[in-house]
């Protein structure tokens, strides 16, 4: 069966569309974090950011720019996080590459990124900075 968001672009399944272009889709998430949650999706489907080619994923991302901007004058909020999940290990439901945005209040205590500050082991990190550069 083809995919929800594949169907969402072909009008197949409705959705509150934003912006369409060439290359990008965006519409409303339907279970909204905060007011203006939206999402931000390639046409070409992709599963994740393993899988999709870099200029779909950069005119995605150019249009998450845009669109953030215009949230933000529209609802003016105290800040605004994007988010793009990739695998299930990951909290990824939806297996179409997608990009949220999601405007922030403070105080909205909805506990997006409130992970604990925990020193890391230098060496470890080190190491690990070296083997990521070495597979560049
Ligand atoms: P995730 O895969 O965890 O990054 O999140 C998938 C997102 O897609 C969730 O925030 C859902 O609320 C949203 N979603 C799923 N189905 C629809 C739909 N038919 N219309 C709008 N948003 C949807
Ligand atoms: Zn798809």
């Amino acid at each position: 069966m083809e995919c929800i968001f594949c169907k969402i672009i072909k009008g197949e399944v409705p959705s509150f569309k934003v912006y369409e272009d060439e290359k990008v889709f965006a519409f409303m998430d339907i279970n909204p974090i905060n007011d203006g949650h939206m999402l931000v999706i390639p046409k070409t489907h992709a599963e994740n950011l393993f899988e999709i080619e870099e200029s779909d994923f950069l005119a995605v991302m150019s249009v998450v720019r845009r669109l953030s901007l215009a949230i933000r004058r529209v609802l003016g909020p105290d800040g605004m996080n994007l988010m793009q999940l990739n695998g299930e290990a990951a909290g990824q439901v939806v297996p179409h590459l997608h990009v949220h945005i999601v405007p922030r209040w403070g105080g909205d205590g909805k506990g997006i990124c409130e992970w604990e500050l925990v020193p890391g082991d230098r060496d470890k990190i080190k190491g690990l900075s070296k083997r990521i550069q070495e597979a560049l």
